[in-house]
């Protein structure tokens, strides 16, 4: 076999095979790139919707990054704090505290888990 065969033959082999490691690799990046996503309306004291916030927190990361528009003032901003449940967020402006409401399938989790514990 000439050397040029053999670099052939390798190449062959490799760069199929380099082409599935690659793409189940960055799939694999997308699907785990949040710990957490969410996305929802807030009310204000009187019970109106006219809030709304945003969490992001990366998967290699224990900061959540917050955009908020107060449901009281209609303040908006964009800040990080580190990532903790249950999570709120206090109003720059007038101090308003945002609480992120729980999904209905996390509390069912959580009555679960006291319930097992129990
Ligand atoms: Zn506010």
């Amino acid at each position: 076999m000439t050397p040029q065969a053999f670099i052939n033959l390798i190449v062959c082999i490799y760069i199929p095979l380099l082409n599935i490691i690659f793409t189940s690799f960055t799939s694999g990046v997308t699907m785990g790139m949040f710990k957490y996503l969410t996305n929802r309306t807030l009310r204000n004291k009187a019970g109106e919707e006219k809030g709304k916030i945003r969490i992001v927190v990366k998967a290699d990361s224990d900061t959540a990054e917050v955009d908020y528009v107060c449901p009281e003032c209609v303040h908006s901003e964009h800040t990080e704090k580190p990532w903790e449940r249950p999570f709120s967020v206090k109003c720059s402006k007038c101090g308003f505290v945002m609480k992120l409401p729980k999904m209905k399938s996390e509390m069912k989790k959580e009555v679960k888990a006291a319930s097992a514990k129990t």
